[in-house]
C-alpha cells in the first residue's frame, strides 16, 4: 500500500522539489543546529537558555530551548508543512532533531522534576482546517523521549492572523494579545510548564501565553521550538 502511495504521490523536499523524501540529503545539509543556548529576553548566551536573573520579567518565560536556526530553507520547508498539510514532512523534519537537543531537554526534566508540556493551541477552525496542530505533534514526539506528564489548560479564544504575516514585534504582540484562556485555574497553580510551538521568531506568542499561565499561578513557564529566528 505504501507502496502505491508513493508511486502516485512521490515525496519531494519541501524546500527545493528533489524528489525521494520531504527533506531532501542537500537541504538537510542546509538546517542549521542551534549551538548557543540563549535568554529569551537579551539574547545573550544563557547556560541551557535558562533566563538570566537580571533579565526575569513578571509572568514572563523562564528558560528557552530551540533546535534549529529559522533560516531559509527551513522557512520553507515549515511553511509547505502547515500550508500544504505535509503532516508526514514534519515528522521527518523531527527524526531530525539532533540528540543533544534532547539531551539539554532531559536536563530541564532533571531541573524542574515537576515539568508538564503544554503545547501551544490552535483556534478551533484552524485546527480543522489544517487537521493537525504542529505543536501538538512536536510535543508528542518529545513524550517518546521523556515521561513529561501532558497538560492541555491552554485554550485559544480568539482567531489571529499568522504571526509570519506580520513583520514588526509591536504588530506581533497586539495580534496574540488576548488569544489565550487558561481552562482550569486549579491545574495551573505551582505548576512548571514547558510550552511546545514550531517556530519563535519574536516569542510574542510564547510571551503571552506565559503571561496567562504565571497570571493564575504556574511557578515556572519555559518554552521549546523547534525553530529560532
Ligand atoms: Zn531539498
Ligand atoms: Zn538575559
Amino acid at each position: 500500500m505504501k507502496f502505491l502511495v508513493d508511486l502516485f504521490f512521490p515525496k519531494v523536499c519541501l524546500a527545493c522539489g528533489f524528489l525521494g523524501s520531504h527533506i531532501c540529503p542537500i537541504c538537510y545539509t542546509k538546517l542549521k543546529k542551534i549551538d548557543k543556548d540563549s535568554c529569551f529576553y537579551c539574547r545573550k548566551p544563557g547556560f541551557l537558555g535558562l533566563t538570566h536573573s537580571f533579565c526575569k520579567k513578571r509572568n514572563g518565560v523562564d528558560g528557552n530551548l530551540s533546535c534549529f536556526y529559522y533560516n531559509d530553507v527551513l522557512k520553507k520547508i515549515i511553511k509547505n508543512i502547515k500550508y500544504r498539510l505535509v503532516r508526514e514532512g514534519l515528522q521527518e523534519l523531527l527524526l531530525l532533531i539532533p540528540p543533544e537537543r534532547l539531551h539539554r531537554l532531559d536536563s530541564y526534566n532533571k531541573l524542574y522534576p515537576s515539568l508538564s508540556i503544554e503545547p501551544i493551541p490552535l483556534f478551533k477552525t484552524r485546527l480543522r482546517q489544517r487537521g493537525f496542530n504542529q505543536a501538538e505533534e512536536i510535543s508528542r514526539y518529545l513524550l517518546k523521549h521523556f515521561d513529561f506528564p501532558q497538560a492541555s489548560n491552554l485554550k485559544r479564544i480568539r482567531d489571529t492572523f499568522s504571526q509570519s504575516q506580520l513583520s514588526n514585534k509591536s504588530d506581533r504582540q497586539k495580534n496574540i494579545k488576548n488569544a489565550f484562556e487558561v481552562l482550569s485555574k486549579k491545574q495551573i497553580i505551582g505548576k512548571q510548564v514547558l510550552l511546545v510551538d514550531d517556530v519563535m521568531t519574536t516569542g510574542s506568542t510564547v510571551a503571552e501565553a506565559a503571561k496567562v499561565l504565571k497570571k493564575h499561578g504556574a511557578d515556572k513557564v519555559f518554552v521549546f521550538t523547534l525553530a529560532k529566528g
